[in-house]
């Protein structure tokens, strides 16, 4: 596979790429191959430098999470670390199932020894001796290869019970999902593994105190985890010289929809929405680009000055969520795509709470409503869903419920969808 576009990244391997610069070059098959591609140097450091110093680059490197919600990685694991209880689990979050995301695929098909050397590091950081990797049932490749690369790390020492000689036990073990977008929620993944139904529980406790079995739980998403390696083996200094202040290091995005060469794009943070677009071939009708996928939302064709970071998002009152830059060009009709969105929430609500259970459904109806009419909407639908927003925002237990209505009311607000 050809690799993909990127912009230059300072202190990285070939063509400017940190996190992909594997992907397309490296045989995931091949074990031996991913050692000559770098493989493995990141674990050694790991134990000449110990848990603590490991969490101590991640923490100095800046590392936040990439899974979407950006909580400092450090801190998880520094978190984990210390609770007295044991055992402690870590769990890699690889239901990667918001739409328009497909950047942990891409690694997990791609690189898969990479995720492995990560998930140890990991572990070997929180002191656990076991992983679980939740991976998305709908990637059958991720897990094809992701199956064989456990068997060979096994085999040659590298998961197991003496882990590189070193005397430290982990293994991994893959647990697939069923198609729930709320298991890709970390509580609702640790039910599922348990063998309950996959329903959110309430937070606090945080599953640092209080995660799988009820016991402390560092749970990562793939991108997050990766990022251990070039934190590792450039340290946490060269690493948080990479991307801004308050987001640092490289990030995956997930451009699709009306650009001529749709795919995954690693930029350093701090480019802007139009650079990344301008690589992906930007169309000359673009009329909205959704940011952060179906829990984000809408931004106009004049707002592509947006930096890609975290701070940069939340000050222009949108989300990098978990990277999908989605581009709508003018012939795509905005009301059916908001339907669809609201289709989906409908659909992935889980039930367990009233505002989300009910407001999922009232605000399909009503973006049903309008899609049948002309496209333009009553002034009486619109202020049902303000409604139906606002309670389902302030009152739902969870993230699905709390950002369904996110990238309605932006396309309201920002776009003018319905006028
Ligand atoms: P959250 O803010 O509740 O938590 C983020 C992480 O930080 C969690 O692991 C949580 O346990 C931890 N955390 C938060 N406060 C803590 C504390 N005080 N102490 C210890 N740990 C703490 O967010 P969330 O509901 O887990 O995730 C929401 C995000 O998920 C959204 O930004 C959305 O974009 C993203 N998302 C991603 C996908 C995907 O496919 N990648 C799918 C759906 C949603
Ligand atoms: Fe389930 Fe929705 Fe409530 Fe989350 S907000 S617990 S998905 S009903």
């Amino acid at each position: 596979a050809e690799p993909p576009a990127a912009m230059a990244v300072p202190q990285a391997g070939q063509d400017g790429l940190v996190l992909l610069r594997r992907i397309g070059r490296v045989d995931p098959a091949s074990l031996d191959d991913y050692r000559a591609h770098g493989g493995y140097t990141a674990l050694r450091r790991a134990f000449a430098i110990g848990p603590a110093g490991v969490i101590r680059e991640v923490t100095d490197a800046g590392l936040v999470g990439r899974g979407g919600a950006a909580f400092p990685t450090g801190r998880k694991w520094q978190a984990t670390a210390s609770q007295p209880e044991h055992p402690h689990y870590l769990v890699c979050n690889a239901d990667e199932s918001e739409p328009g995301t497909f950047k942990d695929r891409v690694i997990m098909e791609g690189d898969p020894y990479a995720l492995i050397e990560s998930m140890t590091i990991a572990g070997y950081a929180v002191g656990t001796h076991k992983g679980y990797l939740y991976l998305r049932g709908e990637y059958p490749r991720a897990l094809h290869r992701l199956t064989h690369a456990i068997e060979q790390a096994r085999a040659h020492g590298l998961l197991g019970d003496d882990v590189l000689g070193q005397g430290y036990a982990f293994d991994i073990e893959i647990r697939r999902g069923a198609g729930a977008y709320i298991c890709g929620e970390e509580t609702a993944l640790f039910n599922s593994i348990e063998g309950y139904r996959g329903e959110p529980r309430s937070k606090p406790p945080f599953p640092v105190e209080k995660g799988l079995f009820g016991k402390p739980t560092a749970a990562n998403n793939v991108e997050t985890l990766v990022n251990v390696l070039p934190i590792l083996t450039m340290g946490a200094q060269a690493y948080a010289a990479i991307g801004t202040e308050k987001s640092t290091g490289p990030k995956l995005f997930c451009v699709s929809g009306s650009v001529d060469r749709p795919g995954i794009y690693e930029l350093p943070f701090g480019a802007t929405l139009g650079d990344l677009l301008d690589l992906a071939g930007k169309p000359g009708n673009l009329r909205a680009v959704l940011l952060g996928g179906a829990a984000g939302g809408f931004v106009r064709p004049d707002e592509l000055d947006i930096p890609l970071t975290f701070e940069g998002t939340r000050e222009a009152g949108t989300t990098l969520g978990s990277g999908v830059v989605l581009a709508l060009d003018d012939t795509v009709p905005l009301p059916r795509i908001l339907l669809r969105i609201a289709e989906f929430f409908r659909d992935e609500s889980c039930g367990q709470c009233v505002p989300c259970r009910v407001g999922t459904v009232r605000q399909e109806e009503a973006l049903h409503r309008i899609a049948e009419s002309t496209g333009a909407a009553a002034a009486s639908d619109i202020a049902l869903l303000r409604e139906v927003g606002r309670a389902m925002r302030d009152a739902s237990i969870c993230g699905l419920g709390q950002t369904a209505w996110n990238a309605v009311e932006s396309a309201i607000d920002r776009l003018g969808a319905y006028e």
